[in-house]
């Protein structure tokens, strides 16, 4: 293979990398292909079935004990596919709240109702395209439940929210 800055014939080693390209200083991809260029440098790391190592990150961080890093936050909200305008509609805070969880060196910490909340969103698996994220900003602690009449209606494809007006 060509070095695509300098056209040199580059060399394939199996290593370890470090992949530092996923904004986590600490996880290493262990053997996987390397292509070095000894003339300028540069270097090309083939990872197999990225979604999948992304995924297992990602299962892997939520299960780690203790608090989440602001690195390991930011990497969790972008795999559920959250700006963080959506990740702050989320979890009913300002966006600069986000900015300040995601900031290595700030170092205030997210709070353990938020954390409990951003692991159980990623443990579930995937982001939910469809959920109004807006219906949870509006969510505020000086509003009064108020549950109105559910109605449930059996449909071949399951059970389903209906109305009971005719
Ligand atoms: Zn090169």
């Amino acid at each position: 293979m060509k070095c695509p800055q300098c056209r040199n014939e580059m060399i394939r080693r199996i290593e370890n990398h470090r992949y530092s390209e996923s904004g986590l200083p600490n996880v290493v991809l262990v053997g996987v292909e390397v292509e070095h260029c000894e003339q300028c440098g540069e270097i090309l790391v083939s990872i197999p079935n990225i979604e999948g190592l992304h995924r297992a990150i990602a299962m892997t961080l939520i299960r780690h004990p203790g608090r989440l890093a602001p690195n390991e936050i930011r990497f969790l909200r972008k795999w559920l596919g959250w700006s963080g305008v959506d990740f702050a509609k989320h979890m009913g805070v300002a966006p600069e709240t986000v900015s300040r969880w995601e900031s290595v060196d700030n170092g205030k910490a997210m709070g353990g109702t938020a954390e409990r909340l951003l692991r159980l969103a990623v443990a579930h698996g995937q982001p939910t395209d469809d959920y109004p994220i807006d219906l949870l900003a509006e969510i505020s602690d000086d509003q009064v439940p108020k549950a109105g009449l559910l109605a449930m209606k059996p449909e071949r494809s399951g059970w389903v929210p209906t109305s009971l007006a005719a």
